[in-house]
C-alpha cells in the first residue's frame, strides 16, 4: 500500500467512521457520530475500552496488527483517531486503504515535541526557548533558558508524564539519565500570567471553524477546569484563532486540533502544545456550543460542511479526576451538566469524567 486514499465524496448517514482508540475522546466522537446517523467501529488495544460501549462495531488488537488493521479498514468508509500516540506507521497504512485525517503528515510533528517546536517556531509563532537533548552534554546550552526549565522527553508524554523541572545543568542531565537517555527537550519555564487553548477544525476544502478560545487552570499537570470566557481579550482571542488556523493550513490537517497556549503578562501568546485532535479543554463545547468539537471532527473526517462553533452560553467545565468519581450521587446532584465515561476502574489522576455549568444563556 503506497498512495493514500482520498476523500472523493461525504460518507452519507449510514456510513462507518473508523475511530483509533477507545478512552473518552473516542466515545465522545461515537456520540456525536451517532447523532448524525453515522455508524462508527471503535479500534483499541485495551479490552475494556469506554468507547467499546457506544460503538457499533469494535476492534481490540495491537497498533501495530496488519491483519487486523486491514480488516478494521475494510469496515469503514473514513478512518481517523482520537489520540496521538499511535504509531505514525498504523496511521499510515490504513490510509491506502481509507481515507485516514488527520493524516500521518499532521500526526508526525505533533508525536514529537522537538519537531513541533520546531514547526510552531518556523511559522514565525513563538514558544518558549527550548533546547534539544540527544546526549548528556547537550544539556551544556541550558543557561539559554533563563535558569529555570523543564525537561520533556520528545515523545509520549502526557499529562505531566516525562517531565521533570530543572534548575542547573547538573539536574537537566540527572533528569535526562532518569528517563533513560531518552530524546528530550529542555524548555524554559515560562513565567505566564494564566492558560488558555483554542480548538479549531479544518475541512477537507480548508474552511476552517474556531471555538471561543477558553481559560485552562491545571492541577498537578493535569486539566481542571476550563473556563469560557476566560480571561482572553477579544483581541488575544482573534490572535489565539488564527495561530490556530496558521498551524492547521500547514500541517493540512483535516479535523479537529488543539493548541495550548501560555497567555504572558505583556500579553503576548506562547503555543505550549499542539493536539491533533478533539482535546479535554474542549469538552464543554458539547453542552454550550450548537456545534460541538466531537461533531465538528466527525463532519470534518467525513466530509461533510463544517457546522456552526457558536457559543450559546457561557461555560465552565470541571474535570472529575481519581477517587472524585466515588461521589456520583452527590456529583450527579449537584446540578449541571454530568458526563461519566464509563471507565471500569477509577485509578489516581484517570479522568473519569466532566461536569459543565452552564450560565447567561443567551
Ligand atoms: P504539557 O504536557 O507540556 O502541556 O505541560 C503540562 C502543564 O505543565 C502545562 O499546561 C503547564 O501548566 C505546565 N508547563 C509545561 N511547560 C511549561 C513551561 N515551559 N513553563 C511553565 N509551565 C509549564
Amino acid at each position: 500500500m503506497t498512495a493514500i486514499k482520498a476523500l472523493t465524496a461525504p460518507v452519507p448517514p449510514g456510513g462507518t467512521i473508523g475511530i483509533l482508540g477507545g478512552g473518552q475522546l473516542g466515545r465522545m466522537l461515537a456520540m456525536a457520530a451517532a447523532r448524525l446517523g453515522l455508524k462508527t467501529h471503535i479500534y483499541s488495544d485495551e479490552n475494556d475500552a469506554p468507547a467499546f460501549q457506544v460503538c457499533h462495531a469494535r476492534t481490540h488488537a495491537h497498533y501495530e496488527n496488519r491483519e487486523s488493521l486491514s480488516k478494521f479498514a475494510r469496515a469503514c468508509d473514513a478512518v481517523t483517531f482520537e489520540f496521538e500516540n499511535i504509531p505514525e506507521s498504523a496511521v499510515s497504512y490504513l490510509a491506502g486503504f481509507k481515507p485516514t485525517n488527520p493524516g500521518a503528515a499532521a500526526l508526525a510533528p505533533t508525536q514529537d515535541r522537538f519537531l513541533e517546536k520546531e514547526l510552531v517556531n518556523g511559522l514565525g509563532l513563538r514558544t518558549a526557548p527550548y533546547i534539544n537533548v540527544e546526549a548528556p552534554e547537550d544539556v551544556a546550552e541550558f543557561a539559554r533558558l533563563g535558569g529555570a526549565g523543564i525537561l520533556k522527553t520528545r515523545r509520549f508524554g502526557y499529562d505531566g508524564k516525562g517531565q521533570a523541572k530543572v534548575a542547573s545543568v547538573e539536574e537537566a542531565r540527572g533528569a535526562f539519565a532518569a528517563f533513560k537517555n531518552a530524546p528530550a527537550i529542555v524548555e524554559g519555564f515560562v513565567d505566564f500570567a494564566f492558560e488558555a487553548s483554542v480548538i479549531g477544525a479544518r475541512g477537507h476544502d480548508g474552511s476552517f471553524a474556531a471555538y471561543d478560545p477558553p481559560e485552562n487552570a491545571h492541577e498537578h499537570h493535569i486539566l481542571r477546569r476550563s473556563t469560557v470566557p476566560g480571561r482572553l481579550t477579544p483581541r488575544q482571542g482573534e490572535e489565539a484563532r488564527a495561530i490556530a488556523r496558521r498551524i492547521a493550513d500547514a500541517l493540512g490537517h483535516v479535523g479537529v486540533l488543539c493548541v495550548e497556549l501560555f497567555v504572558l503578562g505583556s500579553g503576548e501568546l506562547l503555543v505550549n502544545e499542539i493536539a491533533p485532535r478533539v482535546h479535554n479543554s474542549g469538552h464543554w463545547t458539547v453542552d454550550a456550543c450548537e456545534v460541538s468539537q466531537f461533531e465538528q471532527h466527525v463532519r470534518a473526517v467525513a466530509g461533510w460542511p463544517l457546522g456552526s462553533p457558536a457559543r450559546h452560553s457561557d461555560a465552565a467545565m470541571e474535570n472529575i479526576i481519581g477517587e472524585e468519581a466515588r461521589d456520583w450521587q452527590v456529583l450527579a446532584a449537584r446540578g449541571g451538566a454530568l458526563h461519566l465515561y464509563g471507565k471500569a476502574e477509577i485509578r489516581p489522576g484517570r479522568k473519569m469524567g466532566h461536569i459543565t455549568w452552564l450560565k447567561n444563556s443567551r
